[in-house]
């Protein structure tokens, strides 16, 4: 009855064996149904963690394969091979990671020079702030020329004013080494020293390594170097200069009346010739871009005529008595001069 009554509005709770109604019976239905999804989605989840465990399982001993692969045919390779290789593998790169131009500073000697010492040597700049202060050991000119047999008379390669001019001795053996190859190679020895060492002058000529040269020939005329109505002959002179140790002004540069020429060696010489600079240039080329730091001389090299290759650098004075000046232990030549100014120039023939 009580079926039909309520004609389906609600629906029928089940009923308990004692006829009371169960009051959470259909949660009771729901939450086994949620438990029974609970129990498929922990299933779902222990499965997917195995297929997830397994395929990490694969990943790791792929992994491991590959591992394994790698360092066999490192081994084949001979780069993990026994110990004794293993030494050999182990030096070599030490000894490349030293960059080629960094020279470690034990390879270098030191050559202690005091600070008076920057005022002496062939590279002095000597100009009216830059005086000259050291001695000067000068040799008689006209006694120490060459003598040439001309027939019967006895000729020299250059013409002097008088007896008096004196030179220091380097500068006099290229000189006559010089005006010796020109009158030889031209039989012309009209060349003329016109001045020579002066304790007097401001620039050069105070050092006993410069002289002025100009032309004098037998007919009693003068005339300058580059004079075209003396004879082309000359041009030999302005060709070949440097190859003697000479740096060359012309009058318009060195304010003077003639040709001036200064000793500075040959290396120099030929560096100045090449790059056609002065000799103030120079050092202050060195100064500001060759100067020794940090066990590398950054030097600047020039090849000489010869074949010789010769290095320039530059190394500021400390400011005490003495200053150690680094030259390299296989230098087959080195020579250091004063700048007359802060310090020391370097040249050093390394090969
Ligand atoms: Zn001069």
């Amino acid at each position: 009855m009580a079926g039909t009554a309520n004609g389906g509005r609600t629906p029928k709770r089940p009923t308990a064996p004692n006829g009371k109604t169960k009051p959470f019976s259909s949660v009771n239905y729901r939450d086994a149904r949620l438990a029974k999804e609970r129990q498929r989605r922990q299933y779902e989840q222990q499965k997917k963690e195995k297929i997830v465990f397994a395929l990490f399982v694969v990943v790791i001993i792929v992994l491991i394969l590959i591992a394994i692969l790698v360092f066999k045919k490192a081994i084949d390779n001979g780069e993990a091979n026994d110990t004794q290789t293993d030494t050999e593998t182990t030096t070599a790169p030490i000894e490349q990671t030293t960059p080629p131009d960094v020279q470690a500073l034990d390879q270098f000697l030191k050559e202690m020079c005091g600070k008076e010492q920057i005022h002496t040597g062939n590279l002095l700049l000597v100009d009216a702030s830059h005086p000259f202060t050291a001695s000067v050991e000068s040799v008689n000119v006209y006694s120490g020329r060459t003598k040439f047999q001309k027939g019967e008379k006895t000729v020299y390669s250059y013409y002097l004013p008088d007896t008096t001019p004196t030179l220091s001795a380097d500068a006099l053996t290229a000189l006559n080494q010089m005006a010796d190859d020109f009158y030889e190679l031209t039989g012309n020895n009209d060349l003329y020293l016109d001045k020579a060492y002066d304790a007097a002058a401001i620039g050069d000529h105070a050092t006993g390594l410069a002289f002025d040269l100009s032309v004098y020939t037998i007919k009693q005329e003068h005339y300058e170097l580059s004079d075209a109505t003396a004879s082309s002959d000359f041009e030999w002179v302005f060709n070949n200069y440097y190859k003697y140790g000479f740096v060359m002004e012309s009058p318009a540069q060195s304010g003077e009346r003639h040709y001036h020429f200064r000793y500075v060696g040959i290396p120099a010489a030929t560096y100045l010739f090449r790059n056609e600079i002065t000799l103030g240039e120079f050092l202050t080329k060195l100064t500001a871009d060759h100067a020794f730091a940090d066990g590398k001389t950054n030097a600047t090299s020039v090849t000489t005529d010869d074949g010789a290759v010769y290095e320039f650098y530059y190394v500021e004075a400390t400011g005490g008595d003495m200053t150690s000046v680094p030259v390299h232990e296989d230098a087959l030549f080195f020579s250091i001069s004063g700048d007359n100014r802060n310090g020391f120039v370097v040249t050093v023939r390394m090969s």
